[in-house]
């Protein structure tokens, strides 16, 4: 039989209504043996997370003030939970003691830690499945950096053996035992890690989306959705602005070659996506899917015979990173060179930084254009496909989308393109309805 990790994110898990969800989900199928539950999330817009309010009263008490009021709302919250779905957890009592311990001055990690702590209590009640505490296995060091290897055999050992568990994510601990935190978001990579260590087959990521979509649905008016995306397609994707999950909960999986399947709570029937190392089966659609992103700017030099000149590139680069400017992409051209940088890295510094590049390398001209936003269209269908750029800039041109900049990676997997910001939404309707496939 198959062996299953699924995660649950905080709307998953946000009441009682939602954990009777997660309990069907997780028994429909006994492959489904490990869950990693996060704290409770919004239930509507507007609600309040756990976490953020396990924040707020940790910097309370270290101020010195009452916190009494917001431990009041978390408690509700984990109350509720446990009397409308009559559990018999005493959770007060948990509750108590994580009150005590933030008025006594426990860490900001300590305190946020306690919303996956709380729910992975109740959900191992309610599953009935063991909980074990993501303390003793996911191991930081004293600096707070993350062993993926330690973790990954200390892992594999305390699960072994075990038919079922809850595991809360989000945290794990230092070598004295104190709770550590990832970033926010983190209860994604305390799935993989648990994943990879139990060797599953799949690793079920539950949210309330259906996957990713080929665009952004604030864009393009219902996109499809992506049933296979390779987990280097989702790195050009998540690059410009597409995020589904923790980018770096993919890597404890990706190394072990486990599929990832991001699925919605709220929608069990959808396929959702997976994601995976290789994938062949693009149909008939070159791409999977079009990102993009505003707030970007152009800096052109250009110098006559610049291709002859030894270094040149290499000094115009030096004066960007002696400004600590990093950089997107670089298109070329026989006497221009084009850098494109994030327009906030300008900001205030324009002169200066154009000053720079004159010393630098003495150019005929350096020019900045602002407002430009980049789009990437990504299919690894692109590959040894002849026509798809012709249909991505037809497209554009139809639209009257001026085309400031092309880039095409090596990989063959990707266009990057770059037009006014203002042209951004037409241009990702435009690829994406000369896209229209299954
Ligand atoms: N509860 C944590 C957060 O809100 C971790 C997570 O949900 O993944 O960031």
């Amino acid at each position: 039989m198959s062996l299953i990790v699924v995660k649950f994110g905080g709307s998953s898990l946000a009441d009682a209504q939602q954990f009777k969800k997660v309990r069907d989900i997780v028994l429909s199928d006994p492959s489904r043996r490990f869950v990693v539950p996060s704290a409770p999330g919004k239930r509507f817009e507007g609600d309040e997370k756990v976490t953020d309010m396990l924040y707020a009263c940790q910097r309370l008490a270290q101020n010195g003030q009452s916190f009494d009021g917001i431990f009041d709302r978390i408690s509700e919250r984990f109350t509720g939970i446990e009397s409308q779905l009559r559990l018999s957890t005493d959770i007060a009592f948990h509750l108590k003691t994580v009150k005590k311990d933030i008025a006594d001055g426990a860490t900001a990690d300590y305190a946020a830690s306690r919303g996956e702590y709380l729910n992975g209590i109740l959900l191992s009640d309610y599953l009935g499945f063991e909980f074990v505490d993501a303390k003793e296995f996911i191991r930081f060091d004293a600096k707070g950096v993350f062993l993926a290897e330690f973790t990954n055999e200390i892992a594999g050992e305390v699960l072994k053996g075990k038919q079922n568990a809850v595991v809360p994510g989000f945290y794990g601990s230092y070598p004295n035992g104190a709770i550590k935190t990832f970033s926010r978001g983190g209860a994604d990579i305390s799935g993989a890690i648990v994943a990879r260590s139990v060797f599953a087959d799949v690793y079920e990521n539950w949210t309330d989306v259906s996957g990713f979509l080929m665009a952004d649905p604030r864009i393009v008016k219902n996109p499809k959705p992506i049933r296979v995306v390779t987990y280097k397609e989702l790195r050009e994707l998540a690059y410009m602005g597409a995020t589904v999950l923790h980018e770096e909960s993919i890597f404890p999986v990706r190394q072990a070659c486990i599929p990832i399947n991001v699925r919605n709570t709220n929608a069990p029937q959808e396929q959702g996506t997976m994601i995976v190392a290789e994938a062949e089966d693009y149909g008939d659609c070159a791409i999977t899917g079009i990102a993009g992103k505003k707030g970007f700017s152009v800096i052109s030099v250009e110098k006559d015979k610049m291709n002859v000149e030894v270094g040149f590139a290499y000094r115009v680069l030096s004066a960007l990173v002696a400004n600590g400017i990093s950089i997107e992409h670089m298109p070329t051209g026989i006497d221009t060179l084009s850098v494109i940088v994030s327009q906030k890295d300008l900001q205030g510094r324009r002169r200066e930084i154009i000053d720079d590049i004159m010393a630098a390398c003495d150019p005929d001209s350096v020019e900045v254009h602002e407002d430009m936003a980049l789009i990437a269209v990504v299919g690894r269908g692109m590959i040894n496909r002849v026509g798809t750029s012709a249909r991505v800039f037809t497209a554009l041109a139809e639209k009257g989308v001026n085309v400031r900049m092309i880039d095409q990676g090596s990989s063959e997997m990707n266009i990057i393109i770059g037009i006014e910001s203002e042209q951004f939404e037409a241009a990702v309707n435009a690829i994406y309805y000369a896209f229209q496939c299954d």
